[in-house]
């Protein structure tokens, strides 16, 4: 297994109890209880509170977010263009304010990573440089797994057909074997053994969208670096829902979003990671923007790109600082919590959660998220076989936000920086006793 933080388990599930007054208890011993007063928690049309289980499809609202847009657009008011250099915060060099705190989200060196675009244009700026393929040697296929996110799907097919290929031909799947519902990281190392000659890029996902599945990164990176191939991954359900260790783990990329469990607000901007063994590679295609060039000579207006080393030279435009700015309010959160505290008590509170819907009577649900805390996160994913729909109608009804994927999965995600043990101990009770009377 790959080695992660160590993390105190102070709460073993054989100290949990179905009493309320344990999940009150709980969060009164919450180191970081006080954390969920930095957000803004939703309400419904009376303002009454919501209990919020979706932050793995849009986190909350740090509430410092506002005051820093603010200070941007008092900047932009004074400033006018004097503000790429002056004010608080200079616009020229903005996206290097997260150099240090991005890194550390993921776990790479600082110039490994950069803050920019959204997810999947990312994931497209990757595959322009990191999808070569080689029809003399017949390295040609991209390795996939099912169940998939559309927008990687649509994004790896229209590179394919860009290089004149096939995508129904040049994909290659991992799925599940029959019956199950998780991807069995031995599956994965003996399809690469068997086909690794001819994929060019694997490209997976770190935490699976629909199960909740957490993939052994290091382990399958290793596997597809031995049959050659180039390694990346999707980490959008994975960045601030697990420690990462993307530098030693040694992908080629990653990319990610920001809006899920980093709250950093809807569509924000997106994160990339380029290993730095490729930080200088000049046979790499990739795409020119003048804000990829070296800054030293970005205004020299040069005729020849110059890319600055590391993952910033594949940046295009001049960042969009006010869609950028809530990302400092949510790092910032992240970095006084830190990762290894939050990953503690979210291991606590999910697995409380399985425990709690473990209780209930006549096993409405399959809990289809690995049972190892070591291979899941936040998010449990419910696969409902009596009444699905009518249950998450009912767990709305009580006041609270989880999502729903048809035909039966409910997805609930307590996140550790604003859920609390008492509304995991609501949610569960709402799940399992919807029959009676909800
Ligand atoms: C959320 C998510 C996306 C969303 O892509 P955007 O470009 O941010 O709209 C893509 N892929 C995966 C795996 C996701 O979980």
């Amino acid at each position: 297994m790959q080695s992660l933080t160590p993390v105190n388990h102070p709460m073993p599930a054989d100290s949990f109890s179905s009493e309320h007054a344990f999940a009150v208890e709980a969060d009164r011993c919450d180191p970081l209880a006080r954390f969920r007063d930095a957000f803004e928690l939703p309400t419904d049309d009376r303002g009454q509170p919501l209990r919020y289980f979706a932050g793995n499809s849009l986190g909350l609202m740090p509430k410092q977010a506002k005051d820093l847009i603010a200070q941007e657009l008092a900047d932009w008011s004074k400033h006018g263009v004097d503000g790429h250099q002056h004010g608080e915060t200079a616009w020229y060099r903005y996206h290097e304010l997260f150099r240090e705190t991005a890194a550390t989200m993921v776990g790479s060196l600082p110039g490994e990573t950069v803050m920019m675009n959204s997810l999947t244009v990312n994931l497209h700026l990757m595959l322009v440089s990191f999808y070569q393929p080689d029809l003399s040697s017949g390295r040609t296929k991209i390795l996939l797994e099912e169940p998939i996110f559309p927008s990687d799907r649509y994004a790896v097919a229209s590179h394919i057909k860009s290089r004149g290929l096939d995508p129904n031909e040049h994909v290659l799947w991992i799925r599940p074997r029959p019956s199950e519902h998780l991807i069995r990281t031995e599956d994965v190392e003996q399809l690469l053994r068997d086909h690794g000659s001819e994929i060019s890029l694997v490209m997976l996902a770190g935490v699976n969208y629909f199960t909740g599945q957490f993939m052994e990164i290091e382990r399958i990176t290793r596997a597809g670096h031995a049959a050659g191939c180039m390694v990346g991954w999707d980490l959008a359900h994975a960045v601030g829902n697990m420690p990462l260790k993307l530098h030693e783990w040694g992908p080629d990329f990653a990319v990610w979003c920001s809006y899920k469990y980093l709250n950093a607000g809807p569509g924000a901007i997106a994160g990339c990671f380029v290993h730095e063994r490729h930080e200088e590679s000049p046979h790499l295609n990739r795409y020119g923007g003048w804000w990829g060039n070296d800054p030293s000579t970005r205004f020299e207006f040069g005729e020849a790109f110059d890319p600055q080393c590391g993952a910033e030279g594949w940046q295009l435009s001049n960042p969009p600082i006010l869609a950028m700015t809530p990302l400092r309010a949510s790092l910032e959160i992240f970095q006084q919590a830190s990762m290894a505290r939050a990953r503690a008590k979210s291991m606590q509170l999910t697995g409380y959660l399985r425990w709690l819907l473990e209780q209930a009577k006549g096993s409405p649900f399959e809990i289809i998220t690995p049972v190892d805390a070591a291979f899941c996160g936040c998010q449990l994913s419910l696969l409902v076989h009596d009444a699905p729909r009518e249950r998450f109608e009912a767990v709305r009804s009580a006041q609270m936000v989880c999502d729903f994927r048809t035909p039966n999965v409910i997805r609930v995600a307590p996140t550790p920086l604003y859920n609390t043990f008492e509304d995991v101990w609501v949610l569960a009770d709402v799940l399992s006793n919807h029959d009676k009377g909800h």
